[in-house]
């Protein structure tokens, strides 16, 4: 697989690399090593027949001394042979001692990461992966993004998965399952009911936290070890290093066969132990940001890398293309974003373009600890840079999570459950964060995620029963039900990208656990049962999915349908009206949110003329893209939630309605209120 080196201007301490062949070259008759190490005195090649020392036939086929090329700080070997399969590690001295250790351009490994693997990649194929083809949406905010944790997808007995895939990665192959002894859908059979468009995985790539060998630790997998490597414990066989690697893409073929495209979300801006890896053993001091001596903190767990630095730039662009063309990825998260450099996001950017200009990128706008980022707040990816961006490199809108529930562990309130004071961040976050006159910090909708939850924080229900001091988790209690209602509707039928965690839809819980990376199976696992106990809410979420594919304006990348939108509120009351110029598409939509106590009258208002009929596409209690009813003027919204109305003319129009003789039943005063 291709690779390519990218340049940066800054001064750097050692020569660098440009060369496309870092970590090992495979043919048949020989593979070529090449580690980037201009410190080291000496590196040493260590092939082994097994990936850990405890295996059957565990022995050392060889050691080789490595070629230094001053110019490049790159140490090289060839070895004979067909090396397929085989293990291996480099022994590096520097003026740090001598230490052996796994490639920092690993491809596969052994069991949990102790050694490095070669293997000829086009033997990990599964069967018909040369006709996979990568889903991507052809604007940002055509995805609609469902966050899983490859774990919790399976791993409960409700998921009707077979037992031994149950928490792997296999798991998203098993195409017609269901909660046993029923015939409600689980797993990749409910995804397709559910109409996402992109699920986006926790952390696939390798990660220090499991043990491989037991299995049994639960980790969310935020411990980068190997960055081009998929993780073991997802595996069926972590000790054969290409095992996983073809059950990976068999994953990924699987998804993609039914239309679901895939995010991975990496994790760049730390490793698990500095001390331990393979970064800081082949270049010490190099890869992360220091001061004085020390390793700055910004990702807040005990080190924060250089993507400012030319090497882990290069790094991180040759990873990602590698996950892109190797793996079929069609989108990547990107955790802790602002403790990364503008420049490398961007050139990043350029670089997947190159590939393909729809493969999504966004991440998270914040570092956990700004002052010890090593980097100018000015270059960092924070909401403040984000027009410094590309506008396909999206950001999470915190704001507008804040704005819809409160804050994401504590028992506040937010505009679902009834304040006041959210309704100006709320609109401002429906409006992609790309409104002039309610705040624009993205360039346009597409850069904005819009949710309300994520694998971070409460789960929105226990945030709801939290903030309603309500303590019974399986609760069945209908305000609870239409505030998680409330809140899925103003993230679907918001401009910029929707986004929420698996289960959200169905009012999963934790039980309470704010932060369940190190939880038992029993907190995190996703039980299926729920979407049995609360169907209601779980067919809500499916109807506002589908209006919003068939609404245009809420998908619009431009800033046409901020622009083309009419925003009344009165304090709590919001009314939004959008105007649609698309062929063969509702033409006008009108979506009024009621958080209070109270039921209230809807109130219409636009820059342009107003239909005088429309139809309810969704009320309190349902949504589709089919019309439940004509809207009469004397209906109010009901209290804590959405109504939905298109105009009449054109939904009969496209449905092939006709309709005998159309009165004005109803006053032309009340519906000309076009200022
Ligand atoms: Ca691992």
């Amino acid at each position: 697989m291709a690779t390519t080196a990218f340049y940066s201007n800054k001064k750097e301490l050692y020569p660098t690399y440009d060369g496309c062949d870092l970590g090992f070259t495979f043919t048949p008759e020989s593979t070529t090593f090449k580690v980037w190490a201009p410190s080291a005195e000496q590196v040493l090649l260590k092939l082994y027949t097994t990936g850990s020392f405890h295996e059957a036939g565990a022995q050392v086929m060889g050691i080789k001394q490595m070629l230094l090329d001053g110019r490049t700080g790159v140490w090289s070997a060839t070895v004979e042979g067909n090396l397929n399969k085989i293990y291996y590690t480099y022994v590096i001295k520097t003026e740090k001692g001598t230490h052996e250790t796994q490639d920092v351009y690993s491809k596969a490994v052994g069991v949990n990461s102790l050694r490095s693997m070669v293997v000829d990649l086009s033997s990990t194929d599964p069967e018909g992966w040369e006709n996979d083809r990568h889903v991507l949406p052809d604007k940002p905010n055509d995805a609609i993004v469902w966050e899983i944790h490859v774990r919790d997808f399976s791993s409960s007995d409700s998921s009707g998965v077979s037992k031994n895939h149950r928490g792997k990665f296999l798991a998203f192959t098993e195409k017609n399952t269901v909660i046993p002894f029923t015939s409600y859908p689980t797993c990749l059979n409910y995804l397709k009911e559910l109409g996402v468009t992109h699920v986006q995985l926790n952390p696939v790539f390798d990660f220090g936290s499991v043990n491989e060998i037991t299995g049994v630790d639960y980790n969310w997998g935020y411990d980068p070890v190997n960055y081009n490597v998929p993780e073991g414990s997802y595996s069926t066989d972590p000790y054969h290093g290409e095992v996983r690697i073809r059950e990976f893409k068999e994953m990924i073929k699987s998804l993609h066969e039914e239309g679901i495209g895939v995010i991975m979300d990496v994790v760049y801006n730390h490793v698990y132990e500095t001390a331990t890896s393979p970064f800081e053993l082949t270049v010490p001091g190099y890869y992360f940001r220091m001061q004085n001596g020390r390793f700055l903190n910004s990702s807040g767990c005990g080190n924060v890398t250089a993507s400012d630095k030319t090497m882990f730039r290069n790094f991180m662009v040759n990873s990602l293309k590698y996950w892109v063309e190797e793996y079929h990825i069609d989108g990547f998260r990107f955790d802790l974003m602002a403790c990364h450099d503008i420049e490398t996001m961007n050139i990043i950017r350029e670089e997947l373009d190159k590939t393909d200009k729809r493969i999504l990128m966004y991440g998270e706008p914040w570092t956990a600890n700004d002052g010890e980022n090593g980097i100018s707040g000015e270059d960092c990816c924070n909401k403040t840079n984000a027009k410094k961006l590309s506008n396909r490199i999206g950001m999470f809108n915190d704001d507008m999570r804040h704005g819809i529930k409160g804050g994401s562990d504590d028992d506040t309130k937010g505009y679902i459950q009834g304040a006041g004071h959210s309704a100006y961040n709320v609109i401002a976050g429906m409006m992609g964060a790309a409104s002039v006159t309610f705040g624009n910090w993205a360039n346009e909708p597409s850069q904005c995620i819009t949710y309300d939850s994520a694998h971070d924080n409460l789960t929105l229900w226990d945030k709801i029963l939290k903030s309603n001091w309500c303590s019974d988790f399986d609760t069945t209690d209908h305000l609870y039900i239409k505030q998680n209602a409330l809140a899925g509707a103003m993230v679907m039928l918001s401009l910029g990208v929707p986004f929420m965690l698996a289960g959200e839809e169905f009012c999963r819980t934790k039980h309470g656990d704010h932060n369940s990376y190190k939880s038992p199976d029993a907190v995190n696992s996703i039980n299926w049962t729920r979407t049995i106990r609360y169907r209601e809410l779980n067919d809500y979420y499916k109807g506002l999915i589908k209006i919003r594919k068939a609404f245009s304006p809420l998908r619009d990348n431009t800033t046409k349908a901020v622009n083309d939108s009419y925003i009344v509120y009165n304090g709590q009351i919001i009314s939004l009206t959008i105007k649609n110029d698309t062929e063969g598409e509702w033409k006008m939509m009108s979506i009024i949110l009621n958080n209070t106590e109270n039921a209230c009258q809807v109130e219409f208002k636009s820059q342009y003329d107003l239909p005088k009929r429309w139809y309810i596409l969704a009320d309190a209690s349902t949504a589709s893209d089919k019309a439940i009813t004509e809207f009469d003027k004397d209906d109010l919204i009901p209290p804590r939630s959405v109504m939905v109305l298109v105009d009449l003319e054109s939904y009969n129009k496209i449905n092939g309605i006709v309709e005998k003789k159309i009165e004005d039943t109803v006053e032309e005063k009340a519906y000309s209120a076009k200022e």
